[in-house]
This record gives structure tokens, sequence and C-alpha cells, in this order.
């Protein structure tokens, strides 16, 4: 969990791009990690060919800090891949930043992934009881520990024997050799996006990431899809299909950004859809409405929009806050949000503030709101959430508490409201956040419901992972 802003957290973004002419590559990888620097803050890297060997830049701390210096130089190569990085799965240590790299029996190849392998447990012990030596503690090796190991006559078949192994919620991007792969898992939990334009495929974790070059052609690799890119074109592979896909719901109400399309729809539209069940709803609407900036802004639109309520800026964010520095202690977090976060009196002064958040985990963050609002002249605050009720732990790479820490399982919304302060505090039903966004029955809402997709092994063994 993201100490200061009391979120689920995800936990990385992927890029790859091939190019049939020689270019800039980690210049050209510098612009869409930075898109994708809201997945992931605790590092960065890329990993690239040049002559026939693949070079690795990686670091603790963020795209524009690490990675910078790649803008002014020159690196000519055809083939590269980076990645941005969450830390809480492998701890923030520079030996799990990744892309990972290793030479191998299949050659040379580097690796940077998105998600969760939900049976790693499983395999570890399998490779340590066959005589591996894991180097982190990264789903990651596992990947290139049985990618090594496959004895199958091609690269393909290996790769599709090693990930049909594989259980989870993932994306990854691989160099192997002078080939560019993507692989989706096959329930499709993670987002992962294709683009092209001239001489140049591009895979990223958003469309975000794809605008940023300037690329208007693009289309979702599929769940299942392995792409192999290379200077044979492009061909593709099929991993055996999941049970259904799943989609995990929370890359629309949190986690992408609103200016990208994420599972074929747009992240701000939906948020904005879910703003204005919220509004349709609502039996206390406010004076005013505002936003938890900035993951609340399209749902508190929508909100106004269907109200008619005017909306107003009531909270302004400081964007060069950071996190790393500020402790998780109670009192340190209080200062974390005031650092981050700071109302303006002359909008909420003597007013009914609704306030939109996306989504309520342990109110500690929700309460020091309150509190700023409050002591701004708020004459009251009620709190509205885009997402239903978090009731149960995430089994497929999110970070969410435990169902005793979550304060959804301990309180109903009218005692919320009186622990974090607020006059009123209401969340989005199930019912309606389906509403939110095309093909419902293809997403995965099991952190509200406790439906998970896939029968969840081990549980407190995942967890513990
Ligand atoms: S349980 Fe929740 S956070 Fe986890 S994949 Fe499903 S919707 Fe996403």
């Amino acid at each position: 969990m993201n100490s200061i802003t009391d979120k689920p957290k995800h936990f990385c973004g992927i890029v790859g791009i091939y190019s049939h002419k020689e270019m800039n590559i980690p210049g050209n990888l510098f612009y869409p990690l930075f898109s994708l620097q809201h997945r992931g803050q605790e590092s960065c890297g890329i990993a690239y060919r040049r002559h026939g060997n693949l070079i690795a830049y990686k670091d603790v701390g963020m795209v524009g800090s690490v990675l910078s210096h790649y803008l002014h130089e020159d690196h000519p190569s055809f083939i590269g891949i980076g990645h941005v990085r969450y830390s809480t799965h492998g701890g923030n240590k520079l030996e799990n930043a990744q892309p990972m790299i290793a030479s191998c029996n299949k050659g040379q190849i580097a690796l940077a992934h998105n998600g969760n392998i939900s049976n790693s447990h499983v395999l570890k012990e399998q490779l340590i009881m066959e005589g591996s030596i894991l180097q982190s503690t990264s789903d990651s090796e596992l990947i290139l520990h049985y990618l090594a190991k496959s004895k199958k006559s091609g690269f393909i078949e290996s790769l599709l024997e090693t990930f049909n192994r594989i259980e989870g919620a993932y994306s990854l991007v691989m160099i192997h050799d002078d080939t560019l792969i993507a692989v989706r898992d096959p329930q499709g939990f993670r987002p992962l996006v294709m683009g092209e334009k001239h001489d140049m495929t591009v895979f990223a974790s958003e469309s975000c990431a794809l605008d940023i070059l300037g690329i208007d052609h693009m289309r979702e690799v599929k769940p299942g899809e392995i792409i192999i890119v290379n200077k044979n074109g492009k061909q593709s592979a099929f991993l055996t299909p999941g049970p259904c896909k799943s989609h995990c719901i929370f890359e629309l109400i949190y986690f992408a950004r609103p200016d990208s399309f994420i599972f074929g729809q747009s992240v701000h539209e939906a948020r904005k859809r879910m703003g204005a069940y919220l509004a349709e709803i609502d039996k206390t609407p406010g004076d005013v409405v505002c936003a938890v900036p900035d993951s609340g802004n399209s749902a508190a639109l929508g909100y106004s929009e269907h109200s008619k309520i005017g909306i107003d800026f009531g909270l302004t964010r400081n964007h060069y806050s950071g996190r790393t520095f500020i402790q998780p202690e109670p009192e340190q977090r209080e200062f974390g949000v005031r650092m981050k976060l700071h109302p303006i009196r002359a909008v909420v002064k003597n007013k009914r503030i609704t306030i939109i958040d996306d989504s309520l985990v342990r109110g500690t963050t929700s309460s020091i709101i309150v509190k700023l609002l409050k002591e701004a002249g708020a004459k009251e605050v009620h709190l509205r959430l885009s997402s239903p009720e978090i009731k149960c732990p995430c089994f497929f790479g999110i970070d969410i508490p435990t169902k005793e820490e979550l304060i959804s399982n301990r309180m109903s919304p009218d005692e919320i409201a009186h622990v974090i302060g607020a006059d009123s505090v209401q969340f989005l039903p199930l019912e309606y956040l389906k509403k939110c966004v095309s093909n419902p029955e293809d997403f995965c809402f099991a952190c509200f419901s406790g439906k998970y997709p896939v029968k969840v092994k081990d549980p407190e063994k995942r967890r513990k992972e």
C-alpha cells in the first residue's frame, strides 16, 4: 500500500519497442516510461541490444532522474524494453529493479514484467528442489529459469511451455536475441496494448504511453496472446485459454491515467459514468462538488454534470511533494497528506462539500482530508466513493491489505462517516459500477464481491509470497 494515499497499488508499467530501422531506442523508451510513471515510482530501467549484446541500465528512482541522460546521448539500436516499478512485492531493492537480463542456453534474454505469478511459491519450491539458485525475490526470475530449463526445440515452444505452467495476472515484454516478445495472461487481468508507426512496433501497459510517441494505430494484445516481432515481421501464438476474461476493474477506477483507453474503453468516460451514478443515488447532495485530485477528477465531473451542482477546486495537489521520504507513522502520514493536498478556503468556507474520491481502503487518508476541509471552514463534508466497499484481498497482484484492515469489513458507511469525521459516506453499489463499463462480464470485481474468477489455492501462502 502507498502509505500516504491509502489506495490499492498496482505493481508496474512496461514498454517494448522494435524498429526495423536503427534509432535511439533508449531515448524513445524514455517518453513512454515517463507517461507510465504513475504505475510505479520506486525504480525504473531499460534494456536494449547493441552490436549483438544486451545492455541494461536500471536504478532506484523516477524516470526523469534515472533515465533522462539517454535523451542527450545517441544509442543506435532496433530493439529495447523498459520498466517502472512499484516495490512492495520483492521489496524496494536494486536487485529487484527491472528489466532482468540473463544469458542461457536459449541466448540472451531481457524481461520486464507487470503483475503477479500466483503459483510462484509452487514454482519456486520446485526450482530450489531441482538445484536452482535464485538471486532475487522477483517473479520475473522464475520465468527466466523455466525458459532456460525448457527442453522444447524452438523458442516459441519454450515460451508456450513456460507460460502454460504459470498462473496469475501478468503482462510482459521480453527481448530474446534480436526478437521482441509481448505476452498477456490468458484471463487478461492486466492491460497491454500494441501500436505501430512507420517502422516501429511498440507495446505498453497503457495507451497514453503510445500517444506520446504519436502512435494512433493501436490494439489490445489479446488475453493469452504472445506476439513475436523481428526482422521477419510479426506473428502471434496463444496460450491455453483461461476459464474466463477477468480484466481488473481497478484499472478503470483508479490505476490508469484518464487519457488512456483500457480494455477497449476510455478511462475518463468510465469514471464520469461512475460519478453520474453516484449523483443519481445521492440523497444528501451538497452546495459544491469537489474532487480528491487527481484520481477523483473524472468522477467528480460526472457527478456535477448529472446533479447540476457546480464543481470547483476544493483541494489543490502539490505534484512536487514526492513520497519516499515520508514514513508510514500516523503523525507523519497526516503531515504527508498535508504536503500533498491543501484546501482552497475560498471554495469550501461555509459550504456543504460533496467530495468525490475513487476508493476507501483503511480510511486513514480520508479522515485527514475531511479534517483539512473542516479546518478550512466547510460546513458539512459528504464523502462519495466511485467504487463499492472493498471487502476482500486481491490474489492477482494488487496490494490490498488484509480483510481485518479493510475499513468496510468492520463498519457500515454511517459508522465510517462517524469515525472519519464526515457528515455522510456513500459508495457506488456494485450493480451500478457494472453499468459503467462495456462488457462487465469480462471483468474481475472480486475485491468487492469476494467472487474470485479462479479458485484461489493456498490464499494465505499467496499473500505472504
Ligand atoms: S480482486 Fe480487485 S484488485 Fe484484484 S484483480 Fe480483481 S478487481 Fe483487480
